[in-house]
Parts: C-alpha cells; structure tokens; sequence
C-alpha cells in the first residue's frame, strides 16, 4: 500500500551520527537577539566577547603574605625590612618601591609593588615590629598573575557560538558587558501520530493512550535550547496527517512522533515522500529507536510543489514508544537543534561506570538501556533499572542514564567497565 519508499537505509549509530552531524554543519542559526545578561544563560553567543583591558588589568597577587625580590631570600633564613602594606583594591603606586632587602606586607587580589617579583605566603614567615623573617624560598614569579598574563586587551575571549553558561557569563560581566546579544531560539514543531492517542485532557477510551512523546520532547527540546511548538495530535490517516505535517514544516525543525515503523498503518514516511523529502537514514542499528528516520524536504513533488515553506525543511520521523523517542532525541536531534540555535557542535560523550549486576541482552544492536547511576566521587556505579520494554516510561522516569552496550556483547558481568549516557 506504501506507493513512495525512501531511498536510504538502516546504518550504525556512528553512521547516523555523522550524517547528522554534516547536516547540521550546514543549517543556519536564526536571528539576532539582546538580553541582559541573566536572561541570556543557557542560549548561545552571537557575538564575540572581547577583553576591554589586559586580564588581569595589573599583576595580580594571588597569596597574602609579603612582597620581596626573590633573590633576596634565596638564602633562608632571610631578614627583611617591612618597608609598608598593600591591601586589595589599593591603586598600584610608585611610593612603594620593593628594593633590596625589603619586603611590603600584601593581600590576595593587590597589585604587586614595582621591584617585587613575588610573593612568600605569611604561613612561611614570622613578623616582629619592622622586621620579617622569610623561612621559605620563593622563585621569581611566584603567587602573583602578571598583568596581561591570561588575556590582552582586544583578544577574543568567548567565540560566537559558545553557549553561555554559568561560566562565560563570569566573562561577559568581567568585560563589563551588562546586555549580550545571543541568537534567537531555533523554534522545533512536535507532532504526535497514531489513532490511538488522545490529548491529556481527554478521558482515553480502553484502547487509547494519552500523549505524553509531545510533552517529554518538549521538554528536550527546551533543555536542547529549542522553542518548541507543539501541534495537534495527528490520526493515521494520509490527509489529516499531510496537513499537519505542513504545518509543521512552519517551525525551523519538525520532530514527528509514531509513525514510522513498518506497520500498515505507520504513514509518516508515506506522507513526507509525497512532500518531497529526501531520506538521508531511515533506520539506526540501536535499541530502542531502530526505526528513527532522518531527512528533508528537497525534491518536487509527484503531486506539484509543495508549500513553499516546505522547502529546505529538516524533519526527524522518531519512533513512538515513549523510551525510544527519548533516546533517538539524545542521539540524533539535539545536534541539529544545537546547530539551529547558533552553537558549536557538542560531541556525544560517554562516561564510564562500574557495572554493578550482570547483564545480559541480544546481540546485533547497540542497545541504551535506561539505568540508574549512583555512587559518589570516583565510584560511579551503574544498574539497569528494572524496566518492561520500550513503552515503560515510569521505569524510565526512575532512571537517570542509559547504559550503553555494544552490538557484540550478549553477557556483561559486575565488575566491569561500562559506558554510560547521561540524559
Ligand atoms: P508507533 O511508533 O506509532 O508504532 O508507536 C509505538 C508505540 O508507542 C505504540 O504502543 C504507541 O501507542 C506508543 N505511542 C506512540 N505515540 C505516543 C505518544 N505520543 N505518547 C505515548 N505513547 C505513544
Ligand atoms: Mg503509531
């Protein structure tokens, strides 16, 4: 009954990963916006941040303790006379002037005197009237930052592109910037497919399934750093399903949920084909998430041009099984919405943890089995949560990873070393 198959195939996840990746290298992020610097955590720079003055702006003492020539103590005991004091905060000045046999008593964070070229931490000296005692040698440049030393004047500290965290915030407000212009949230449409699913203030009949994939992709979409656009629940049928589909392709991303499995009823590949899609994958070797679809809408119609909107558009088809639908957004979506929003590509990093009970599982597919990780500092532990299958969200819910398990391991015993994605 399927008239239009997509041409590409099933490929590894690395594959899709890439093919993901080099499509996203190539999407434009969208328009520029200002905010203030609090509003704008969490979205990407569009703008280079620029250093206004040498950081640090003079050097800057990092121990408190005493100023000295470092030569003047290269034989310890030395004596040494105090010859005044430097707080934080206290404009460098030439009045004090650190010569031979003298040492001025300094703070963290004050400007090093001229003739000083470092510093001995009070731990290591004993003061008495005008006079310190050094017990410790110091090297020349010892606890203080040369001005200068971590940035000049004008050099870029942050790319546009860099997502702005709690840390490049720091250096937006070091700069003395109090607005910062980002790029504007790519918008991602989510639509649900299958005639079984109702919306959550429906009461479902017995055979019906309240939508939850919009609102869980939703929320990724969100933490992706993506403006979601939620659309109305589409029914099996080709019509209804091409309209919102459409609509759909109004938003910079269309995500579709369901649909894409091999059933008769699974026409979401159908209807993008008729809208000209182009299918760069339409299957990954992974587990949960096999039938994931990944493409865009290039090619003419068979039934005339589609909507001009249409054109261009990327659209992931992700399966509908609740776990699955997560994962592949992990895996294969969250690059693209990156891209969208402006931000350098993130590779896909996996951390390691010690398997705490033995698994086992089929081989073939590399499979991401929701799982807790637990255990504090070095120790991190991992166990499969005891979930039943691919629909099980509250299982998932419990969970606070996946455990990542090769295609050729059918046993994994405590003990050993696993991989682990965060979600
Ligand atoms: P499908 O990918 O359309 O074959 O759906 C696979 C499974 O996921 C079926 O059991 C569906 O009922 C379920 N499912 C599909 N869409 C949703 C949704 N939006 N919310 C919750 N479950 C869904
Ligand atoms: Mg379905």
């Amino acid at each position: 009954m399927t008239t239009a198959s997509p041409a590409a195939g099933v490929v590894s996840l690395e594959a899709a990963r890439r093919i993901v990746e080099q499509h996203a290298a190539t999407v434009s992020a969208g328009k520029l916006e200002t905010f203030d610097l609090i509003s704008a955590s969490e979205r990407t720079l569009a703008e280079p941040i620029v250093a206004d003055r040498d950081f640090p702006p003079f050097p800057r003492v990092t121990r408190d303790g005493f100023a000295i020539r470092a030569r003047d103590v290269a034989e310890i005991p030395a004596r040494l006379k105090l010859i005044g004091e430097i707080k934080a905060g206290d404009a460098p000045t030439s009045a004090v002037n650190v010569g031979e046999g003298q040492a001025v008593s300094i703070m963290t964070g004050a400007p090093l005197p001229p003739g000083a070229d470092a510093v001995v931490m009070i731990e290591y000296t004993a003061q008495s009237g005008s006079t310190v005692e050094i017990k410790r040698r110091v090297k020349t440049g010892e606890n203080f930052v040369p001005r200068g030393a971590e940035a000049r004047a004008g050099q870029v500290l942050l790319d546009r592109g860099t997502r702005v965290d709690h840390a490049a915030i720091a250096v937006v407000a070091s700069v003395g910037k109090s607005t910062v212009q980002v790029f504007r949230k790519p918008r991602v449409a989510v639509l649900a497919t299958g005639d079984e699913i109702v919306a959550i203030d429906e009461i479902p009949g017995p055979a019906q399934i309240r939508n939850s994939n919009t609102y869980s992709l939703a929320a990724q979409i969100r933490n992706a750093g993506g403006e979601p656009i939620l659309l109305p629940i589409a029914p099996d049928e080709l019509v209804r399903l091409r309209d919102l589909v459409e609509e759909g392709f109004k938003s910079d991303l269309l995500l579709l949920a369901g649909g894409v499995s091999m059933g008769k009823y699974d026409l979401v590949e159908q209807v993008l084909s008729e809208l000209g899609a182009e299918f760069y994958f339409t299957g990954a070797q992974i587990q949960p998430g096999r039938p994931v679809v990944f493409g865009r809408c290039t090619q003419q119609t068979r039934a005339g041009a589609p909507a001009p909107h249409v054109h261009g558009r990327y659209f992931f088809g992700l399966p509908g099984n609740p776990v699955s639908t997560m994962v592949t957004f992990e895996l294969f979506v969250r690059p693209v919405i990156q891209a969208l929003s402006g931000r350098k590509p993130q590779p896909l990093i996996f951390l390691k943890a010690c398997l705490k009970s033995d698994v086992r599982t089929k081989t073939g597919l590399k499979r991401f089995l929701p799982a807790v990780l637990s255990g504090e500092f070095e120790n991190a532990e991992v166990e499969l949560a005891p979930w039943k299958g691919s629909g099980d969200i509250a299982a998932l819910a419990g969970a606070n990873c996946y455990l990542v398990i090769p295609p050729d391991r059918e046993q994994i015993n405590a003990g050993e070393w696993v991989s682990v994605m965060m979600r």
